[in-house]
């Protein structure tokens, strides 16, 4: 197997500091987002004692990630059609069972609507 040294010219160099930065950027930028998500959900919970569904109040007490009834930030119009995650109206409290029968909901009658066109 040959040995090739990789050299470094003042190009490639540069090129490879332009990377490291727009990657920095990126990072920033992400991190914004997820504290500005995490402020909303902080605000939803604090602001919201009933879900968006079914209109009765939410347990906040239930902790864990798989109890039916416990509280869950949802999205009414979902990230993959097109809602905004950073929108505080697009941004409700949800029992977890609720929003996961409002998801599969959405879901059926976008497949539903899918294949109507088709
Ligand atoms: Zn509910």
């Amino acid at each position: 197997m040959a040995r090739t040294s990789r050299q470094d010219t003042p190009d490639q160099a540069r090129q490879d500091q332009g990377r490291s930065r727009r990657k920095t950027a990126e990072a920033a930028q992400q991190n914004r987002t997820a504290r500005q998500h995490l402020r909303l959900e902080a605000q939803v919970y604090t602001e919201e004692a009933d879900c968006f569904r079914c209109g009765t109040p939410v347990d906040q007490n239930i902790e864990g990630t798989t109890h039916p009834w416990g509280p869950v930030v949802a999205h009414p119009r979902p990230l993959w059609a097109g809602g905004n995650p950073l929108d505080r109206a697009n941004t409700r409290l949800a029992h977890r069972r609720c929003k996961t029968a409002y998801c599969e909901q959405l879901r059926a009658a976008q497949a539903a609507g899918t294949r109507a066109v088709n």
